[in-house]
């Protein structure tokens, strides 16, 4: 037997969940995500490697990744592919499933990636790959570009994630007691599963469906993480007809996923006995979008090892031995002496003036505050609001002079997205002199450590409710950065004024067109004043962050839910 063959059957004896993502960030380097859903798709699997819950991943290889990004002089979006070498990081699977696609026939192939924990527990990722001989041309690419292509690709790669990845650990022998949906992307896993319990058509009565759907439904969980309808993938019956043929009959597939285009999220909800939003807001915006569905909610949280930089764990491992394991005992933070904390931090600001220093050429003041914003550039994170209004932003910083430090990607077909990064580049120009400020191109996870631990204050300011949950904030809660932001998705649970970090501006649905202005005046009276002033006050926010929040908000907590409420129901 094959050495590849072996590594999946160490897999296969014991009952698993399978967790379907279109995104998994495995490792910084491997560029197999864009953003929040994916890094959250790793920490989830990274805490079940940890506790030990019993899982296997299903995801797309996306072996020409996201993108790169550089920034041209201008202050441009320059997009470079993301090639990845597979066989450098993971095992071809020794099986091939096939689909019928479009009229032929699309093998799949795959590898397989172990996702390992700081203890020693493993879990298995199936990467997706039709790059195969075989298959003609044509298809070669549908696992390639992640959230590339039109509409008939994205449906082939949704076919492939969900139809394809179930067929995959059928043929692999993994023995399966659930499959969680995140995000609709792997929905068509639905009629994958209501096809295989078919009952047989000879002792139905007349109009009975053949369909087994209660047996189906207790197997799936669903977490839905997008608050508008527009962001849910919808397509058109003509269009998946003409790709998938007949998936199941037409008519009970707009009973389970609407009338007039096939809704993904629609089709999850339909079939999933566990539904939950991300956080508690979302959930509520998510009962009203979906009424008649019963939503739950597991708050996101971030893996705590992963998310910690090295001078904070250190401190941790001597203050609050096994954090690791067990980040609640994060909330025994506030004996940690002053000194520890503060110098474990200056150590980490350091490291992001460096950083800073050699991706940029700017050159900032360990000695002042840094203001940290990073997220995917698109226009409901408004990266832009803090410089709404330059001439106050200006008067602040004559006051209390602070930096800032930005980063992220726009999707490269996100137009406005992409004219955000422009406009951040024309403001630092103008504020050149004035506020030192840079843009750190190339957003990752490497990067996304260095500025969540070494900015001072953590930024957030998304148009509510359109921030499903965020997890930035609670990665900076690790490395005791309090954070600044507007009362959406996950700092409605986690702001408490003055004690873990702020709000801007208060929790009412009009307060959107005053962000700014409230942004300036809790910097200027309250954020910037405690920086200077009153230093063991500003340590005790640092230890409120973490004692509140980074006990709370990890993905050890979330897993631990998810494995009780939704896959041992
Ligand atoms: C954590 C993370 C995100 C998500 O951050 P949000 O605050 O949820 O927007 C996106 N990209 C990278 C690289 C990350 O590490």
């Amino acid at each position: 037997m094959s050495e590849a063959a072996n590594k999946t059957e160490k897999f296969t004896h014991k009952p698993r969940v399978a967790y379907f993502s279109m995104e998994i960030a495995m490792e910084s380097d491997i560029p197999t995500y864009s953003g929040g859903l994916g890094v959250l798709a790793g920490d989830t699997l990274r805490a079940a490697a940890d506790i030990g819950v019993p899982m296997v991943a299903v995801t797309l290889v996306s072996r020409a990744g996201y993108f790169r990004q550089a920034i041209d002089p201008q202050g441009r979006q320059i997009e470079h592919a993301d090639d990845w070498d597979p066989a450098r990081y993971a095992t071809r699977l020794q099986a091939t499933v096939a689909l019928d696609l479009e009229d032929r026939q699309v093998w799949v192939g795959g590898w397989l990636y172990e996702l390992s924990s700081r203890v020693d527990g493993l879990v298995p990722v199936l990467l997706l790959d039709t790059d195969l001989p075989v298959n003609d041309p044509r298809d070669r690419d549908i696992t390639h570009y992640l959230y590339g292509g039109d509409e008939s690709y994205r449906i082939k790669q949704e076919m492939v994630l969900g139809v394809g990845g179930i067929a995959m650990l059928q043929a692999l022998g993994f023995n399966l007691m659930g499959y969680h949906m995140n995000e609709g992307h792997s929905a068509f896993l639905t009629l994958a599963l209501l096809r295989r319990f078919a009952h047989s058509s000879n002792g139905l009565r007349p109009g009975e469906s053949p369909y087994d759907l209660p047996r189906v439904r207790e197997l799936c969980t669903f977490t839905t993480h997008t608050p508008v309808e527009a962001g849910h993938d919808k397509f058109d019956y003509t269009l998946v007809r003409r790709i998938y043929g007949d998936l199941l009959d037409l008519g009970t597939v707009k009973l389970l996923a609407g009338e007039d285009r096939l809704n993904m999220t629609r089709l999850a909800l339909n079939l999933s006995d566990y539904v939950n939003g991300v956080a508690k807001r979302h959930a509520e915006v998510s009962r009203k979008m979906f009424p008649g569905y019963a939503v739950h909610v597991v708050t996101n949280g971030v893996h705590a090892s992963t998310w910690t930089s090295l001078p904070f764990a250190v401190m941790y491992d001597q203050h609050v031995p096994g954090w690791c394991h067990e980040p609640e005992l994060l909330s025994r933070a506030d004996r940690i002496p002053n000194d520890a904390v503060w110098a474990a931090h200056q150590e980490a600001k350091r490291e992001l003036v460096d950083k800073v220093r050699e991706l940029t050429g700017v050159a900032l003041n360990p000695d002042l505050p840094i203001l940290g914003f990073a997220r995917r550039m698109t226009a409901y994170k408004r990266a832009d609001l803090l410089f709404t209004d330059l001439a106050r932003l200006r008067s602040i910083a004559r006051k209390h002079p602070f930096q800032i430090v930005m980063a992220g990607k726009a999707h490269p077909k996100d137009a406005a997205g992409k004219q955000l990064i422009e406009a951040l580049h024309a403001h630092m120009r103008e504020l050149t002199g004035e506020i030192p400020m840079a843009f750190l191109p190339d957003y990752d996870m490497t990067l996304a450590l260095h500025m969540v631990s070494g900015s001072d204050v953590w930024l957030n300011t998304p148009l509510r409710p359109l921030e499903a949950s965020g997890t930035s904030g609670m990665k900076a809660a690790f490395n005791g950065v309090p954070q600044l932001s507007v009362l959406d998705g996950w700092w409605v649970e986690g702001c408490l004024e003055g004690v873990t970090g702020w709000a801007v501006g208060d929790d009412s649905p009009t307060a959107n067109g005053h962000d700014a202005m409230a942004l300036y005046d809790k910097l200027e009276q309250v954020v910037l004043p405690l920086w200077y002033d009153d230093r063991p006050g500003w340590i005790a926010v640092m230890k409120g962050a973490i004692s509140k929040n980074a006990a709370y908000f990890n993905s050890h907590r979330m897993m631990r839910r998810y494995a009780t409420e939704a896959y041992l129901r």
